[in-house]
């Protein structure tokens, strides 16, 4: 049923639910002495058995007898005697109802134990570089009622928050694009938002190295915001992190796909230490194109210097072409690449300048996780799901890249291997833009939320940003490389989302509702990218989009009132 190849033999969740349905729980010899104590109570307490916990039966105030033995009023012996033999009945159906089933929870069962009604309230990538609920004007306000009636609301929080009066840290060489960074109050805001669970697994958290990190994960703590998808190891940052709320106990697990090969987090050794970062999804990336294609790759692979041919390998030092730019046909690397297959046809595929080039019907990219990362994702789910009422995985992925409105191929199998190891929800985000919403087995899968704030004007801005944007840090400022930057995201799509609410009954999805929201586009870089409810004709536009991209995924979203509805099970 679940594709983790784990060789796990625990239950599936599924035959797991009825073993933990909420029912009055009391072992059998508990029974007797509560049995026993009552009739004693009826003897002592004549005005009113009391069966030794005052939740199931109070005595009524002020007629508990205590000390001296009186006998009862033929009225109140009668009465006394009537809840005794009630409350036997009631004992008796319970003992025979666990006669029948065993209601210990022995294998850590994965059922999804919150109440009817439960809500999840999602939203995609908050990218801030200021608070904004001190100036929120009525337009946010209403915004920000639907993010506080949530049970748990969600947000990719990509960014760090950093106080540069005291930061010990640097901009680092690499960086996820651009340095996102916002004051400490932001944590704040996040809360005054409504935003209690954020994943932190992403291309930006270590856009100011470690000591960023760490003091983003220190101000989100101290107001109160939970985050998951980094850590100080691979364990602490692939482990579930877990939100305590009134309906139960939620756990969020994160990953990226994307981010920069330094931010991925790595497992200790018996003499290392492990490595703090992300919690990171390696993928491999193979490229399809066609017959022709492929031939003409290959006569420019031939033509290029290198080893004359294969039998010349062996007389040259080897290390000169091992390292010489990828130049290598893939099916003859030293190191067998990720989802190589072994009966593969060596001429159907080759690699090519560090990418690997396969045949196929139609140009395409596809993808593959890396298997210990896949495992150790579904085991956190597994773990997770174990500790908690609900689960939420949640997953930054850019790929195939910001253009794409349909997620990399390999992701549904990977996000429905992951609801069948426990997860109950799935949020996806990176791309800036809306894909596809799936619903599977009761539970809703996101494939990208798109934008929720979106600011550009961020500061302070590093040298690198200015190099980038061709701009001279002794005359032009920070204004101008942002808004060189933010050409790139001058599209209506990155500037239209919508806000999910998400209501389970019986453990399942019985209603998604989708608010579609525009981040005012128009406005000045000073102030864009903060979100206010579409007007009716932008909302239809966003949900009709939105039907459309989810409506290969089987998924059938109704408009109503310029609100989406998808009622799974209706
Ligand atoms: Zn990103």
């Amino acid at each position: 049923m679940h594709g983790s190849g784990l060789g796990y033999q625990a239950p599936s969740r599924d035959t797991m639910h009825s073993a933990n349905s909420p029912s009055v729980r009391m072992p059998r010899p508990m029974i007797v002495i509560v049995l026993a104590h009552a009739i004693s109570d009826l003897a002592c307490h004549p005005g009113g058995a009391s069966l030794g916990t005052d939740r199931l039966f109070l005595a009524p105030r002020g007629r508990v007898m205590s000390g001296s033995f009186r006998f009862p009023s033929p009225v109140a012996f009668r009465r006394s005697l009537h809840r005794l033999v009630l409350t036997a009945c009631g004992f008796i159906a319970v003992s025979t109802l666990h006669a029948q089933e065993s209601v210990f929870d022995t294998v850590a069962t994965r059922e999804t134990s919150v109440p009817d009604g439960f809500t999840v309230v999602g939203v995609g990538d908050v990218i801030m570089g200021r608070a904004v609920t001190v100036e929120a004007d009525h337009e946010l306000e209403q915004v920000l009622g639907i993010l506080r009636g949530g049970d748990v609301t969600f947000a990719n929080f990509e960014g760090s928050l950093i106080d540069f009066t005291t930061f010990n840290g640097f901009a680092q060489a690499e960086y996820g694009g651009a340095y996102h960074v916002a004051p400490p109050e932001v944590a704040d805001d996040l809360r005054n938002m409504g935003i209690d669970f954020v994943n932190l697994a992403n291309n930006h958290i270590m856009d100011w190295g470690l000591e960023g990190m760490r003091e983003t994960h220190r101000h989100l703590e101290r107001a109160g915001v939970v985050h998951a998808g980094t850590g100080e190891s691979l364990g602490l940052a692939r482990g579930p992190a877990y939100l305590e709320t009134v309906a139960g106990r939620v756990a969020l697990v994160g990953i990226a796909s994307s981010c920069t090969a330094l931010s991925r987090a790595g497992p200790p050794t018996p003499k290392v230490p492990g490595r703090p970062g992300v919690n990171a999804l390696r993928l491999s990336r193979t490229t399809l194109v066609t017959e022709t294609m492929l031939t003409n790759l290959r006569e420019v692979l031939d033509a290029l210097p290198g080893p004359e041919d294969e039998d010349s390998e062996e007389d040259e030092g080897s290390d000169e072409s091992d390292e010489s730019e990828g130049l290598e046909e893939s099916e003859e690397d030293e190191e067998p690449e990720e989802g190589d297959d072994e009966d593969d046809d060596p001429d159907d595929s080759l690699r090519f300048m560090g990418q690997s080039f396969k045949a196929g019907d139609v140009p395409a990219f596809t993808y593959e996780g890396n298997e210990d990362d896949v495992a150790g994702i579904l085991r956190s789910v597994r773990e997770g799901k174990q500790l908690s009422d609900f689960l939420i995985l949640t997953q930054h992925a850019h790929e195939p890249g910001n253009w794409s409105r349909q997620p990399a191929d390999y992701l549904p199998t990977l996000v429905r291997s992951a609801i069948d190891e426990g997860a109950d929800m799935f949020i996806g985000h990176g791309p800036h833009q809306l894909r596809g919403i799936e619903i599977y087995e009761g539970r809703p899968i996101f494939y990208s939320l798109g934008n929720f704030i979106f600011h550009d004007n961020l500061t302070p801005v590093p040298y690198a940003m200015f190099e980038r944007y061709d701009v001279d840090p002794r005359e032009g400022t920070e204004g101008d490389v942002n808004a060189a930057m933010g050409e790139g995201f001058n599209n209506q799509p990155n500037f239209e989302s919508v806000i999910t609410a998400s209501r389970f009954e019986g453990g399942r999805v019985s209603e998604i509702r989708l608010y579609p929201i525009e981040l005012r586009q128009e406005n000045r870089l000073a102030n864009r990218g903060v979100p206010r409810l579409a007007p009716p004709e932008t909302a239809d536009r966003i949900l009709e989009r939105l039907q459309e991209l989810s409506a290969p995924f089987g998924t059938d979203i109704e408009i109503e009132d310029h609100v989406g509805v998808i009622r799974p099970e209706g």
